[in-house]
């Protein structure tokens, strides 16, 4: 509370009630006193009681003071005065947040992550720009809650990567921010012990350590940007990054897109709106002015060049899903009408599933199809998957089973690695359709 609010505050009214009988000798004190610390003071003689009412600054301890003097029987009206904060009301606490510096210090890039990074976002933009006519398939578990697990997965999935590198551009889906539709556990930065003890600071830690890891591993890594304070502690390391289909429409997200140093693809929004996702690649590929936080962590007004990396992402809606044949070809159309590069990623998973992992791979199998028929313009596949299938609640009271999703459902690791192959054969036959072998 500043000084002047605390001034105001204390500027009230209270009435003391002198003791029946009290002698005129005990008012004048407490009225002289009142005075001497610089409140008005005015005595109401009554038949039977003689009242003072005190105004002015009348902080608590003077308020003890005064109704503790001789004579004083009873203090009226000296209930909390009236509510003059107007600020922070539904805010009980705000807790130190470390600074990018500090996080970037303690957990460096190495010169040969940094390599990595730097080679794998020209590898997707090479993709995206149809200089290279692999498939980049953006592939993990929809959220990461066990960095052991996601190490894990990272192992098997960097070995898949290795074999069909000459068709498929794999980047794993390393998600530690989780946008939801209502309520819910937010994503590892946000509640890293999964229990509501919200300890960001060790939150964005494990997600920085994981991302070096992977960077070490050789593993492309791609995330979701939510909150537009994260990347700064972590973008370093990310290829790839997506806005969600809730988020789109966002300018905040739009203009944090345009910043962004990866390729960015945007979701479409969740009731089936592909052009919220145009225009956001629009807005994207503009330069900005917002505000935003330095390396130190203090807020600042942000000026971005713009980003020309970025592309559609089709994911379904409440209309229905997206990824058949026909649904590709109008995006690709209004792409171009919107003078855009015609190119898009096709995600087998949330409303193109209908939540169902099974039909991920059937949604894939149809792509793949699209893909080995020659269709130009599909540049990546997005798949939700883990080493175990489907997915858990957070809320069952018994342990959380070893590589199962704690958000969306997931394929599981054999099904995904099946699904990987037949991708990359339709690429094989898409090369052959364009007599490129
Ligand atoms: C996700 O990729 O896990 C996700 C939340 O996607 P969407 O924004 O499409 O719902
Ligand atoms: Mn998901």
């Amino acid at each position: 509370m500043t000084t002047d609010t605390r001034r105001q505050e204390e500027r009230r009214s209270i009435f003391l009630v002198m003791r029946s009988g009290a002698p005129r000798t005990e008012t004048e004190a407490v009225r002289k006193r009142a005075e001497a610390i610089g409140c008005s003071a005015k005595v109401f003689q009554g038949e039977e009681r003689t009242v003072i009412g005190i105004e002015g600054e009348i902080s608590p301890t003077l308020e003890v003071q005064l109704g503790t003097m001789l004579g004083v029987q009873d203090v009226v009206g000296s209930g909390k005065p009236d509510l003059l904060e107007t600020r922070d009301l539904r805010v009980p606490n705000i807790r130190p947040l470390i600074s990018p510096t500090i996080l970037r210090e303690q957990l460096p890039l190495s010169g040969t992550a940094l390599r990595r990074v730097s080679r794998s976002r020209e590898e997707v933009v090479r993709v995206l720009n149809g200089g290279d006519d692999r498939l980049v398939v953006v592939v993990g578990p929809c959220s990461i809650h066990d960095p052991t697990a996601a190490r894990d997965y990272a192992r098997r999935l960097q070995e898949v990567s290795a074999e069909l590198a000459r068709d498929l551009y794999v980047v794993m889906r390393v998600y530690f921010e989780k946008p939801r539709s209502t309520v819910g556990w937010k994503g590892l930065i946000n509640d890293p012990h999964l229990d509501g003890s919200f300890a960001v600071n060790e939150g964005l830690y494990m997600a920085r350590r994981l991302l070096l890891d992977l960077a070490e591993l050789g593993l492309p890594a791609g995330t979701e940007f939510l909150d537009p304070i994260t990347p700064q502690f972590f973008a370093d390391a990310v290829t790839w990054a997506a806005i969600g289909a809730r988020t789109t429409e966002s300018q905040v997200h739009r203009q944090l897109a345009s910043g962004l140093s990866m390729p960015v693809g945007f979701k479409n929004g969740t009731d089936g709106a592909v052009q919220a996702a145009i225009n956001a690649v629009r807005a994207a590929d503009h330069p900005h002015s917002f505000l935003g936080v330095t390396d130190q962590g203090l807020a600042g007004i942000v000026t971005t060049s713009g980003n020309p990396d970025c592309h559609v992402i089709l994911r379904g809606g409440e209309s229905g899903p997206n990824y058949d044949a026909g649904s590709v070809r109008k995006t690709l159309t209004n792409l171009h009408e919107a003078s855009l590069p015609q190119r898009l990623m096709v995600d087998a998973s949330h409303a193109n599933s209908r939540k169902d992992h099974r039909r991920q791979r059937l949604v894939a199998e149809d792509v793949a199809a699209q893909i080995a028929a020659g269709k130009t313009g599909i540049v990546g596949v997005m798949m939700e998957s883990f080493l175990v299938e489907g997915h858990q609640s957070l809320s069952d009271q018994s342990p959380l089973t070893y590589g199962q999703s704690i958000t969306d459902s997931c394929m599981s690791w054999e099904t995904t690695a099946q699904t990987l192959r037949g991708l990359a054969e339709s690429v094989e036959a898409r090369r052959t359709v364009w007599g490129r072998v």
